[in-house]
């Protein structure tokens, strides 16, 4: 959300943007190409609410690039939606899925309400009549376009959505896959939930295990004992918050609109969500010093600063009280270009959102070949794994004449499920990336810092796509 008047949030990621493609040696004409939105639809339209009142809906869809099908980002409900917003978050989903490979050009898609002040019935309501706004303009499809959830929407919203496309396209056999991140019950696939909080983590993990690196900012290897400010508790930052907690780091604070809440010992991220949900907010929970003003809570003296809300929080203004050593960019867009700036003037390291958060849009893609290929994954070779390694493990005991314990032979014997696979390779995905752009950083030591390094490796694989399917003949 923007606090400067003037700040456009799209014009910030050409900027990032152009300053990465100083490194390529592509031709101007293509960078050009890349870089604007293909396609946007700015609609409006009626529905009636419960008190009988009929309110205009302000919505877009935006697809920025169709270098590969289908467009693919996520749907926010919030009051600050506006078409630059939209604009510059589709264009940060085309990068995102360049840099993870996953085959998507990006998109993103947004509705100008604040979910709190609507019924459930209206919410249904505006998302189903934004759904069939999308199906007359053909700006939906397994194959055209994929909205998933983002701020403000979840599973109840994608169910809606999957709902409304089947019902206007019956007999498409594989219109499930016009959305992602449903609920498992309507070919949803499990672990998406959870999905960008771990990939955050991963990402941020295997920047930890990075020697080098973390020699340069004086921390020690590994996230164990870090100490992590995590902003917001909504989907993204209350898996972010689990995942660094379960794996031994320290989350000493949580911010929220209404405040943040600081402990020195850790906060237990679920604790802190139903005492929120029990009170109606985050502050005077048990053990944890207040702070009232929620944006404070980002100047925090901290190892590890997570960003998990909306754009544009860390600015020209508060960059300089930063004291994190490594910001991992949750959100999408949580630093202006100012605040790059100052932050990689003061050493601190700035994991970028468009690779940082694409664990999202990964098993959003994982989901998508579910639903493509109709059959949940695991189910062909589960107990195919079970029976061979059981036969295995007798054998080994055979031969040897010991036996292992329980608990490994359970270990040993388990067979892949599906949310099994979905980690493993969100994992794979979020490893590789890291290391990819890490690798293009180090090989040109004169690149500023890491989010002009994921750009770059952006640029190149999209520019290369386009170059490859000779569409500028
Ligand atoms: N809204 C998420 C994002 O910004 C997920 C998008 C998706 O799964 O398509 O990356």
């Amino acid at each position: 959300m923007s606090n400067h008047s003037d700040y456009s949030f799209f014009h910030s990621v050409e900027q990032s943007f152009d300053k990465a493609a100083l490194f390529t040696q592509w031709e101007s004409g293509l960078l050009e190409q890349i870089k604007a939105c293909n396609s946007v639809y700015s609609m409006r339209f009626p529905v009636k609410m419960d008190d009988g009142r009929i309110e205009v809906i302000e919505a877009y869809r935006v697809q920025h690039s169709q270098h590969k099908s289908p467009c693919k980002g996520g749907i926010r409900f919030s009051d600050a939606v506006n078409q630059d917003e939209v604009m510059a978050l589709a264009s940060l989903m085309t990068y995102k899925c360049a840099i993870v490979n996953v085959p998507f050009g990006g998109g993103k898609g947004g509705i100008k309400i604040n979910p709190r002040n609507y019924s459930v019935y209206e919410l249904e309501k505006i998302t189903r009549r934004y759904t069939s706004e999308l199906v007359k303009k053909n700006f939906i499809g397994p194959g055209i376009d994929v909205p998933a959830p983002d701020y403000g929407t979840g599973e109840r919203e994608m169910a809606w959505i999957v709902d409304t496309y089947q019902s206007l396209k019956p007999g498409e056999i594989d219109g499930a896959g016009c959305v992602t991140g449903k609920p498992v019950t309507q070919g949803g696939v499990r672990g998406r939930k959870e999905a960008t909080g771990l990939g955050v983590f991963f990402g941020v993990r295997e920047v930890c295990n990075m020697p080098d690196v973390m020699s340069k900012l004086g921390l020690s290897v590994g996230v164990a004992g870090k100490r992590i400010v995590v902003q917001g508790l909504g989907n993204v930052g209350y898996h972010s918050a689990k995942y660094f907690r379960e794996n031994g780091a320290i989350v000493v604070a949580i911010a929220e609109f209404e405040g943040a809440i600081y402990n020195e010992d850790g906060l237990n991220e679920e604790a802190v969500f139903q005492h929120r949900k029990a009170t109606g907010s985050i502050l005077n929970f048990p053990g944890a010093t207040n702070i009232t003003e929620s944006t404070k809570a980002l100047e925090l003296d901290c190892d590890i600063l997570i960003p998990a809300a909306l754009e544009n929080v860390i600015n020209k203004d508060n960059a300089p009280l930063i004291k994190a050593k490594i910001i991992g960019e949750a959100a999408n867009g949580p630093l202006t270009p100012e605040a790059d700036e100052i932050l990689i003037k003061k050493g601190v390291l700035v994991i970028p959102d468009m690779y940082l958060n694409a664990g999202g849009v990964t098993v959003s893609y994982f989901e998508w070949l579910k639903n493509l290929s109709h059959v949940r994954y695991g189910r062909m070779e589960k107990r195919f794994t079970e029976n061979m390694n059981t036969h295995i493990l007798g054998q080994i005991e055979n031969l040897t004449g010991k036996s292992v314990s329980d608990e490994e032979r359970r270990f040993i014997m388990h067979g892949a499920e599906e949310v099994d696979l979905v980690h493993s390779g969100l994992e794979e995905t979020m490893i590789t990336a890291t290391r990819e752009i890490m690798d293009i950083w180090k090989k040109n030591p004169t690149i500023p810092d890491m989010r002009t390094a994921a750009y770059v490796c952006a640029i190149n694989k999209v520019a290369t796509t386009y170059t490859e399917l000779g569409i500028f003949p």
